[in-house]
């Protein structure tokens, strides 16, 4: 029986973001770890490697698919209601121990982390989005940017196809990676997961790399939205998070910033859950540093008004949620406030047009399409 690095192995074809060095040794530009590989060797996602001194990348499948309300990704100011059609392929060039997805990201690392790919086309994916109704085209789960080539050849079709796009992903970018994402990706969410480097390599990277990416996020015009996701113990002190947020106001106050609420999960499970207050005081810190939207997620009805979208000049409640439920709508059709005329900024619709769900659900497209594992 093939191991899962076996099948992935056969499920790829050459890259486009290397250089070929001497000696048949190639350099990655995919992600900030620019890994320079020698010839029969994987890079340090273990899903991208060299034979024969060219680099190849994983092609042709999806760890999984699942239809999302937009606002999980989550992205505040782009299309509020839409639902984000969300593709994932396997592997991180990270190894946080508190990993959401780690079934999909850890898959190579961690024998427990069982996730079979699916083959799958593009054409697949976009067809199977349209039909759910999505707006958005997502690559989650795992880091899209190390299967940066396979998300491209999606979104073209997506595009055609008239959707937006998107990615979720760690930041851990390279001037050349966001080059070759731009005319393709419309949204970018950025996980910064910490303001010390100390942290940042204890996660397999370093901090460096991640600032650099979101200032470049910015100049370059993607819709950007951040995650800090707080861990109790980690990098919820005030210090740190103080300097997290005059960082970001440092890029631009208008960036949204997501302070999230950890949850016990795979390897961390020593830190209690955050609580509501810890969220209410970065929230306060955000907003002292500067910072005009900031939300405070993964505890709806606990936060006060930090699930809302507010006019920053006449504190007019915009947009008002519940979790991931949009339960008022107030924008005029230019994304301005209707009471002082203020712009917000965001990617916005003309008008509100419903929510097709505030939970996650599988589409019908595994049982209908015919996606097949490909270890068959
Ligand atoms: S994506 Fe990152 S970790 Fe993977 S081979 Fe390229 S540079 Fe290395």
């Amino acid at each position: 029986m093939a191991t899962l690095q076996e099948v992935l192995n056969k499920n790829v074809r050459e890259g486009e973001l290397y250089e070929k060095l001497d000696r048949d040794f190639v350099r990655c530009f995919a992600c900030g770890h620019c890994c320079r590989i020698p010839d029969g060797q994987l890079g340090v996602c273990k899903v991208r490697y060299n034979e024969g001194g060219k680099l190849y990348v994983p092609w042709g499948y999806v760890g999984g698919v699942q239809c999302d309300p937009i606002e999980k990704k989550p992205f505040f100011h782009a299309y509020p209601g839409a639902l984000a059609y969300s593709f994932g392929m396997l592997g991180c060039d990270l190894h946080c121990s508190y990993c959401q997805n780690w079934v999909t990201s850890q898959a190579l690392r961690d024998p427990d982390a069982v996730s079979p790919p699916l083959r799958a086309t593009p054409e697949e994916l976009v067809r199977d989005a349209l039909r759910q109704g999505a707006r958005v085209l997502v690559s989650t789960y795992n880091e899209p940017l190390i299967t940066s080539e396979w998300a491209v050849e999606v979104f073209k079709q997506a595009r055609a196809a008239g959707l937006m796009t998107g990615f979720v992903s760690n930041g851990n970018g390279t001037p050349q990676v966001l080059d070759y994402l731009h005319p393709w990706v419309d949204l970018y969410k950025v996980d910064l997961k910490s303001f010390d480097d100390r942290h940042y390599r204890q996660l397999g990277g370093r901090l460096g790399p991640i600032l650099e990416t979101i200032r470049r996020l910015h100049e370059m015009g993607f819709w950007l939205e951040i995650v800090t996701l707080i861990i109790p113990g980690f990098n919820d002190s005030d210090d740190e998070l103080r300097r997290l947020a005059e960082f970001l106001a440092s890029v631009s106050p208008d960036i949204p910033w997501h302070v999230t609420a950890f949850h016990q999960d795979y390897k961390m499970t020593d830190p209690e859950n955050t609580p509501p207050e810890t969220l209410l005081r970065a929230a306060e810190i955000g907003a002292q540093a500067g910072l005009r939207y900031i939300y405070a997620g993964n505890l709806p009805g606990h936060v006060g008004g930090f699930e809302h979208t507010r006019c920053p000049n006449c504190r007019e409640v915009l947009i008002e949620r519940y979790g991931y439920l949009i339960t008022a709508y107030r924008l005029t059709a230019k994304g301005s406030c209707p009471s002082c005329g203020a712009s917000i900024p965001g990617r916005w619709a003309p008008s509100f047009q419903g929510q097709i769900t505030a939970y996650p659900f599988l589409p019908g497209m595994r049982r209908r399409s015919g996606l097949i594992s490909i270890a068959n």
